[in-house]
């Protein structure tokens, strides 16, 4: 069978993937051909393959949680939702969809709530990703235009990374960044970060700047650059306007001491960035969500665009601001308008564009100003304002700041319905119906990466179950709520060409969205379509890479000029106090991916982090009272979360750092969401999630264990006295991390009688009351269970790997009974993973360095294969070949 040409549905690189099935299995590789990767996969897209099947898959349309049949369920959401608009208006409904949805699911879904039913209440998680951006993008050049593709920073010169982790969330462009530097040349690389990430280590310049403080860094570099005279006067004066202003603004900061001093950073290294940068015409600004997720994100963004409207560094290769999303479709859905303040087709709500629109879908009217964005939804739902909600492929009860608040408001929303494909997210639970939508390798349809390339999305799967695409689903409910006249479509397909059509209708260059050259795509054509940047517009050929959308230096603002923007250094709108001591950030780790509901079932990509760390600077461990891998309790204004604590100098004193994933299914109670508040930018409406005044202690479990199972299911009954526990699938088992406030009785009755009885038991009683048992059958190892006052989580990797031997060794039963891994496999693959793909230890790559010598990553990766596979965790090889070898 020949291969299927798709697109990765994690980040906004848009990688393309070669999906083969071999009888029962799927095998996912790079293709070569797309011009996002060429051919390379980080580490979460090489694992793609395992998430294609889940026991946790959402299989049939429920009603109040019984199984139903989709007329039943369609004809339900239909009537709630009319039953509540007849009774309380449009406005009393709301859509809450995804950045995971294709861009066809998304344009209907649109064109349901902003055209049919005349609201413009549907919003996305996209708003907690790049709303900043947008906003930023459109006060600068009238459009949400990204005007750099990634073939600019391979071009530039300079590449500055802004609240940017590239090298973990973005992990193909990053490697492609590495490539381009490699043997010395390429661009040189500044990162602007409050935590020298694995990014950061991979650069030549680190600003680890007081978190919120971007805008004073690039305000000061605009005061800099005019009191130089090294703006360009020619570009501002023909092609921008607002200077004046923006400089004067900017002039609070008026010299790099004061900046340096404002941002806590060294002032040598301001001075070194700003003549860097001075000097650099190619420059390439890459800005993501620590510049996006804060409550000052849209000016963030905007003195970033500032600098490089001053000095005329747009519209030409190897220079421009970069928003790069974090989401798959996060472009997609801006195109077709998923966020609450877009109306569609990068329209919004300007009286022309709303009667364009309302006579492109053929309407009466349609919704005529912006609606509800996400927090604000929410808060309307606990308030009664909105009475029905559809919620479609995301987790809110989960990834929204005050995300109990969001519980809450679910549990009072009188109908909420949840599309998925998963049945135990979070959200779910709170769903009246529950409709099980198709995943990806299921679905078929069109998603857009950050450089403007749409991909194709195809099927390669068969749907066995009574999953359903969102486009149909959507559609459906449409036609039964009495609009089916304007839903017409049969296929994806149908619903790519009105789109098409709609960003041509009435265009003429007004717009820059524009795909009018696939408006009467064929079937045939559409199924076989490459990926395509746009504009495409009607007539002109396709680009095989991004064009330089400013390349004639004319915006889309009235004046075709573009604006800069008055920029305030205003500071983020919390700060630490007595009372909470900490600022506490959040964000991705290398491995998981949002809410961990497909990456959370790739055994591979829990071996890197299996558990949520709470990452804390020595001396505030120290003045907290807590120990590096102590359980801890973080409480903020607005609930808590328990996690384990991980000491390191990565983050500042004063801060500290959770990561984003967790969720009540993998883990009792480590939610970053419950945690932050979620101040809203004021133009944006994105909320806050880079900083959140918190409190620490230690938690208190004085007896932690791990437990490890066969994959046959752990028994619930023996966790429930457990106050922290963590689940997590590895290779070759399950492991729980556990902690009990008070030792747990009779623990070894309760496993042999929970899980199978195993052949004989391996027993060791040591010092502190610390057990280990090793239930074993045949000479096969069943379950291991520890259970002490010291936490032996840091033994999970090794302990792991006893249950891929068949015939448990000699060795292996001398190093459980030891509890170290002793003489236990020359290589040590025990200890900290480093290579998902590989799972070679931290150990290991150490043992190679020290013991061998091997000092290059090629080196290392041919010794023990680390990063010779995806190159997810290359950097973290460079950091410990450069630095860590020394404290290991
Ligand atoms: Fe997928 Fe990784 Fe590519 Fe992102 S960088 S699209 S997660 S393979």
């Amino acid at each position: 069978m020949s291969a299927t040409r798709s697109t990765c549905p994690y980040c906004g690189v848009g990688c393309g993937v070669l999906a083969e099935s071999f009888g029962d299995t799927v095998q996912v590789t790079g293709d070569t051909a797309h011009p996002a990767n060429g051919g390379r996969l980080c580490a979460k897209g090489s694992q793609l393959a395992e998430t294609l099947k889940s026991d946790d898959r959402l299989s049939t349309p429920t009603v109040d949680g019984q199984a139903t049949s989709w007329e039943t369920a369609l004809d339900v959401v239909a009537s709630k939702f009319k039953d509540t608009i007849d009774k309380y208006g449009p406005d009393s409904v709301a859509f809450y969809v995804s950045g995971q949805l294709l861009t066809e699911d998304y344009y209907v879904a649109n064109k349901l709530m902003k055209g049919a039913i005349g609201s413009a209440n549907i919003d996305t998680n996209s708003r907690l990703c790049m709303a900043s951006s947008v906003v930023a993008h459109k006060r600068a050049f009238g459009t949400d235009t990204v005007p750099v593709g990634y073939d600019d920073i391979e071009a530039a010169d300079l590449v500055i990374l802004v609240g940017s982790n590239l090298a973990w969330c973005h992990p193909v462009l990053h490697q492609r960044l590495q490539t381009a530097r490699a043997g010395g040349a390429g661009p040189t690389v500044v990162v602007i970060d409050p935590r020298e990430t694995a990014t950061a280590t991979d650069g030549d310049l680190h600003l680890p700047l007081r978190p919120g403080t971007d805008t004073v860094l690039f305000n000061g570099l605009l005061s800099w650059l005019d009191e130089n005279e090294l703006v360009d006067r020619d570009f501002l004066s023909a092609s921008t306007e607002g200077y004046a202003k923006a400089l004067l603004a900017a002039r609070e900061y008026h010299s790099p001491a004061h900046v340096a001093e404002r941002c806590g950073l060294n002032l040598r290294d301001v001075e070194a960035f700003y003549r860097l940068f001075a000097r650099t015409p190619k420059t390439v600004s890459i800005f993501s969500q620590g510049v996006n997720q804060s409550s000052v994100g849209t000016d963030k963004a905007g003195s970033i665009i500032n600098v490089h409207l001053a000095t005329g560094r747009i519209g030409t290769r190897g220079a421009g601001p970069f928003s790069i999303t974090g989401q798959p479709n996060a472009m997609g859905g801006r195109e077709v308008g998923g966020l609450a303040n877009q109306l569609a087709a990068h329209m919004d709500f300007e009286p022309e564009d709303v009667d364009r629109v309302r006579r492109f879908w053929g309407y009466e009217r349609i919704a005529d100003q912006p609606g509800l964005k996400a927090v604000d939804m929410f808060d309307a739902i606990r308030d009664g304002r909105i009475r029905a909600i559809w919620i479609m492929g995301t987790n809110p009860a989960v990834s929204m700041p005050r995300a109990n608040d969001v519980r809450l408001a679910l549990e009072t929303c009188d109908f909420v319905a949840v599309s998925d494909c998963v049945s135990s997210s979070d959200t779910a639970a709170y769903a009246d119906v529950l409709l099980p939508a198709c995943g990806w390798g299921e679905k078929d349809g069109t998603v857009t990466n950050s450089e403007r390339c749409i991909s194709r999305q195809r099927a390669f799967i068969r749907v066995d179950d009574d999953a359903r695409p969102d486009w149909w689903i959507i559609n459906e409910v449409a036609a039964r709520m009495g609009y089916g006249e304007s839903f017409p479509f049969t296929s994806s397909a149908d619903i790519f060409r009105e789109h098409a059509a709609l960003s041509a209708f009435e265009n003429d260059g007004s717009r820059d969205f524009d795909i009018g050259a696939l408006q009467a795509i064929s079937d045939d054509e559409y199924d076989a379509l490459d990926p395509v940047y746009w504009p495409y517009r009607d007539g002109e050929p396709p680009a095989a890479s991004p064009i330089d959308i400013f390349a004639g230096r004319r915006f889309f603002t009235g004046s075709g000029k573009a604006r800069l923007v008055t920029v305030r250094s205003a500071d983020v709108a919390v700060s630490a106090c007595d009372d909470y001591p900490l600022l506490l950030n959040s964000g991705r780790i290398r491995d998981q991916w949002h809410t961990m509901t497909r990456t959370g079932i790739a055994a591979k990509l829990n071996q890197h982090t299996p558990e949520p760390l709470l990452s804390l600077h020595p001396l505030d461990a120290r003045r907290f009272g807590i120990a590096d891998g102590q359980l801890a309790d973080i409480e903020s204004r607005h609930g808590d979360a328990r996690m384990r604590v991980c000491t390191t100098r990565s983050v500042q004193p004063g801060n500290g750092f959770v990561p984003m994933h967790w969720s009540d299914r993998f883990a009792s109670a480590s939610r970053a969401g419950a945690l932050f508040e979620g101040v809203c930018d004021p133009l944006s409406g994105q909320p806050e999630l880079k900083s959140e005044p918190v409190k620490v202690q230690p938690a208190s479990c004085a007896w932690h264990g791990l437990l490890m199972t066969r994959p046959a299911g752990l028994p619930s009954e023996w966790l429930t006295d457990a106050s922290y526990r963590v689940h997590s699938q590895f290779e070759h088992c399950e492991v729980s991390f556990l902690g009990f406030d008070v030792r747990p009785d009779d623990w070894i009755g309760r496993l042999n009688a929970a899980l199978p009885a195993p052949d004989r038991l391996l027993q060791v009683d040591g010092e502190a009351a610390s057990q280990i048992v090793a239930g074993i059958s045949g000479d096969r190892l069943e379950w291991l269970a520890l259970l002490g006052v010291k936490s032996r989580h840091r033994d999970a990797g090794w302990l792991a790997r006893l249950f891929a031997e068949t015939k448990l060794s000699s060795d292996s039963q001398q190093a459980i009974l030891r509890g170290l891994p002793g003489t236990y496999k020359p290589d040590v693959r025990c200890g900290e993973t480093v290579c998902a793909c590989f799972g070679t230890s931290r150990a290991a790559i150490v043992n190679v360095a020290l013991d061998g010598g091997v000092q290059t990553t090629d080196g290392i990766g041919a010794a023990v294969k680390a990063g010779s596979n995806c190159g997810s965790c290359l950097p973290e090889i460079r950091h410990l070949l450069d630095e860590g070898i020394n404290g290991s």
